[in-house]
């Protein structure tokens, strides 16, 4: 039962991969070992046909058991009789010296099961093993460069024990990406690009995007939704912004060097919908165009935005009785709404329903530890108060 999805061209491995693939991070953030097989299984019957994980992603579920990604990955691909083309593994690990090397490397097949020497295999199932460095930044890529780990990472390659080299990094480490890229030995690599941060592709002093497509590496999209905070945002943005999670992934597909995004769908229900999107029409330039306008106007609040998520009140409570997450919740709107130039009348009229409200912060501080995403509590409260009388 396979939905069709399109495939590009993998960069050099000559491979060709669906347009969407499956990342594997978030297999340890389900409920149960049933979740994550139900979601594995259920991206195997669409022909999805890349599987991206790490040695990292390893961690408790929501029934307190602890698991590991490649392990659920490799139990998936050996259980399944009909699978009529290798999957592509991507698979990560930290050992950026030859011996951490080996030994992440020995540790991740032994976890996926792979067997075999050239023609891999899990079980009877073909599958192509993409190794990646995990991370590269500055101090990562020093040790790299001078440790003699690419020579032992080429020479896994050249004996069959992986099929290719890649690896990962993020928005901040452009010089090391560069150099990794010039080195000539990656044949793939996976960089975070989306509507909100395109500072690896078109933004950026270097269209890596594109640097890496030219040196026909092949280039995997992760954080297509600007992250794992980004549902939190997204809810709270969307009497605001018309740019949705279909357009946001209908964004990185519409770019024309991404070989295959790994948009983080944890359940079946958002993969469905990743695949209508993949199935349908790209973005027009127009559209792009506008989207990222609208985008642009509040990109750089992203980080200033309560996200709703009320995890500072699990273990805190605030000494003057304040309801600081509502508070900042209908400012983060209210900023946005002012930045879009929407009315705000609403917001400020629901924001005469708080006794104590935000001038009654001491500006204790107490508060700061507790929320997850670093926020300024008493300084937005300052800002909010300001606002919204
Ligand atoms: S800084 Fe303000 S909101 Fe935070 S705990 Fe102190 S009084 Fe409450
Ligand atoms: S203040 Fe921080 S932790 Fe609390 S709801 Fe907002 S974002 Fe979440």
């Amino acid at each position: 039962m396979q939905s069709g999805i399109r495939r590009r061209r993998f960069g050099r491995t000559g491979l060709y991969v669906t347009e969407l693939s499956f990342g594997a991070m978030n297999l340890r953030l389900l409920d149960s070992v049933d979740q994550a097989y139900e979601i594995l299984n259920f991206v195997l019957d669409q022909g999805v046909n890349l599987i991206d994980t790490a040695r990292a992603y390893n961690g408790e579920n929501g029934q307190g058991q602890m698991v590991e990604s490649e392990v659920l990955v490799g139990n998936a691909i050996r259980n399944r009789a009909d699978l009529d083309e290798p999957i592509i593994i991507i698979t990560k690990g930290h050992g950026y010296t030859p011996d951490a090397f080996d030994e992440e490397l020995s540790t991740s097949l032994s976890k996926l099961g792979i067997e075999g020497k050239g023609d891999l295999k899990i079980g009877k199932n073909d599958v192509k093993l993409v190794y990646f460095l995990h991370g590269i930044n500055e101090s990562r890529w020093n040790t790299i460069k001078t440790s003699g780990v690419l020579d032992k990472a080429q020479k896994a390659k050249a004996d069959g024990i992986i099929n290719y080299i890649g690896f990962s990094s993020h928005y901040h480490d452009v010089p090391q990406i560069k150099e990794a890229l010039d080195t000539g030995i990656f044949d793939v690599v996976e960089l975070p690009y989306n509507i909100f941060n395109r500072s690896l592709g078109e933004d950026g002093e270097i269209n890596m995007l594109k640097y890496a497509y030219d040196k026909d590496v092949g280039i995997v999209n992760m954080k297509a939704f600007n992250g794992n905070g980004m549902p939190a945002i997204y809810r709270m943005l969307k009497d605001f912004i018309s740019i949705d999670y279909k357009i946001m992934l209908n964004f990185c597909l519409s770019n024309p060097y991404i070989s295959t995004v790994d948009a983080g769908a944890r359940y079946v229900e958002e993969f469905k919908q990743d695949i209508e999107v993949a199935l349908g029409e790209r973005l027009t330039e127009e559209e792009i165009k506008n989207y990222k306008a609208e985008a642009d106007k509040i990109a750089g609040d992203m980080d200033k935005i309560c996200r709703e998520c009320l995890h500072c009140l699990e273990k805190f409570e605030c000494p003057q009785g304040l309801d600081f997450p509502a508070i900042l919740a209908l400012y983060s709107r209210y900023m946005i709404a002012e930045k879009l130039n929407k009315d705000r009348s609403e917001l400020i009229e629901q924001y005469k329903q708080f006794t104590p409200n935000a001038k009654d912060c001491i500006a204790c501080e107490q508060c700061l530890e507790w929320c997850e995403y670093k926020l300024n509590i008493p300084g937005m409260l300052e800002k909010a108060h300001e606002a919204l009388v």
